[in-house]
């Protein structure tokens, strides 16, 4: 076998079989393959495509290029939930206690910002002392004993995805639906979930903007899942507007708090029950009306808040830490009307440059800063009304902002969740 033979194969369309891909995967990971042929391999599935069981294939072996994570002794079904990710997407940190408070089994392992979406890790960085580089032992006995956990990863996961995925970046190779799957399904399924919910954005401020392609990423994932054996459920939800109302590190982490608290509804509540509910209807096999009555309760009668308290003592967390700049910037609306959109593109974008994000790897983050949306899809606003408030202790021109913003004659609502699709053998309590 060699590599040239397999990159024309692709050339012409033809099918790869699991031993070609594996020698593929393995000639990256020794370095035998260099990066100019894998490039053109990544290219010609680009254009070309990948049949399901070639998808498949692929995630096999990059899951077998590095270590797997297992759960041995914990009789109960775990859970995991993946975001494609998306700006103001901080549904982990208000599902982490809601399954928690309901009884659901989640481990978690997440990633870092890059580019204008949030990443979870940095958000709990926010908190002094939240240890967020848990040793393998310190998941295990968190998951066993208190039901969840969340760390970045610390283990050799899926380590030619990492080389696949910085090749891709700079080869106009990411927005292949087939290799985002085999990406993100291997990282999933080499952290041994049985239940996997993924929540696919689809809008301006998503990874995919459009419908048709998160549609076949999802049917792909869903795909991947069913070979590995796995209950998968795809949340196909909006990503046109950002997801609740703060944008930022602290700001998300104290919007988290605020919401469950409060008890209050918006986008990113109902969301996050939603997907909560799914986890518990899965993992404990009963219906999806009865998990989501015992996650609405633990909502209600404070005990997912209590539960968010003990989850960041448990990882070391002082949450009295938490701070964001004083200062506010606020910007006026100069229209009057109903809003009919804020562009998330343009919000995460800023925010990313105020230093929320990270513009390239080595970028350091300020916590501190962000954006506090004071209007929302279908609200009445008038003119002088604020529409957003910047939290900065920089000079900043916010006048750009207004670009984000749409008006209109009629309200209109935000619909959060488009579809939902499950895999042949995660319906049996739907
Ligand atoms: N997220 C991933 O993990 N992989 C991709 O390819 C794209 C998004």
């Amino acid at each position: 076998m060699n590599i040239v033979d397999i990159i024309n194969k692709k050339r012409l369309n033809k099918e790869l079989t699991y031993e070609e891909i594996k020698y593929f995967i393995d000639g990256i990971m020794s370095g035998e393959i260099k990066d100019y042929q894998a490039s053109s391999l990544l290219m010609a599935i680009c254009i070309n495509k990948m049949t399901d069981d070639e998808v498949i294939s692929l995630t096999k072996c990059i899951i077998e290029s590095g270590d797997v994570f297992e759960f041995p002794g914990i009789n109960e079904l775990i859970c995991d939930k993946h975001s494609t990710g998306g700006v103001g997407d901080k549904t982990t940190l208000l599902i982490l206690p809601l399954c928690k408070s309901s009884g659901v089994k989640l481990a978690k392992l997440s990633g870092r910002a890059l580019g204008n979406t949030g990443g979870t890790i940095d958000k709990l960085e926010s908190i002094k002392g939240f240890n967020v580089n848990l040793s393998d032992q310190e998941i295990y006995d968190l998951v066993k004993n208190e039901g969840v956990c969340i760390s970045s990863q610390t283990k050799n996961i899926t380590p030619a995805d990492k080389i696949l995925y910085a090749l891709r970046d700079v080869t106009g190779t990411v927005s292949s639906v087939h290799l985002i799957a085999a990406s993100i399904m291997s990282k999933k399924i080499a952290t041994s979930p049985d239940v996997i919910l993924l929540d696919v954005k689809v809008g301006s401020g998503a990874l995919l903007t459009n419908y048709e392609d998160t549609l076949e990423l999802s049917r792909l994932m869903i795909k991947i899942g069913e070979a590995f054996n796995k209950k998968v459920i795809v949340y196909l939800t909006d990503m046109d507007s950002p997801l609740g109302n703060n944008v930022g590190n602290s700001l998300e982490v104290i919007e988290v708090m605020n919401i469950l608290q409060n008890k209050t509804y918006n986008d990113l509540t109902k969301l996050s029950i939603e997907i909560t509910s799914e986890l518990l209807s899965a993992s404990k096999d009963i219906s999806f009306d009865e998990a989501r009555r015992t996650v609405i309760d633990n909502f209600e009668n404070g005990n997912a808040y209590n539960a968010f308290l003990k989850i960041i003592k448990n990882q070391g967390g002082i949450i009295e830490s938490i701070t964001t700049y004083e200062e506010k910037l606020t910007l006026l609306s100069k229209e009057e009307g109903f809003i009919t959109k804020i562009n998330a593109s343009i919000i995460g974008e800023y925010c990313m440059k105020l230093g929320a994000g990270r513009i390239n790897k080595d970028s350091i983050i300020d916590h501190e800063v962000g954006i506090e949306l004071k209007c929302s899809i279908g609200q009445y606003v008038k003119k002088n009304e604020p529409l957003l408030f910047v939290h900065t202790n920089k000079d900043t021109d916010i006048t750009k902002l207004y670009d984000a913003f749409e008006f209109g004659d009629t309200s209109i609502k935000k619909e959060i969740i488009k579809k939902k699709i499950y895999s042949s053998n995660s319906m049996d309590s739907n």
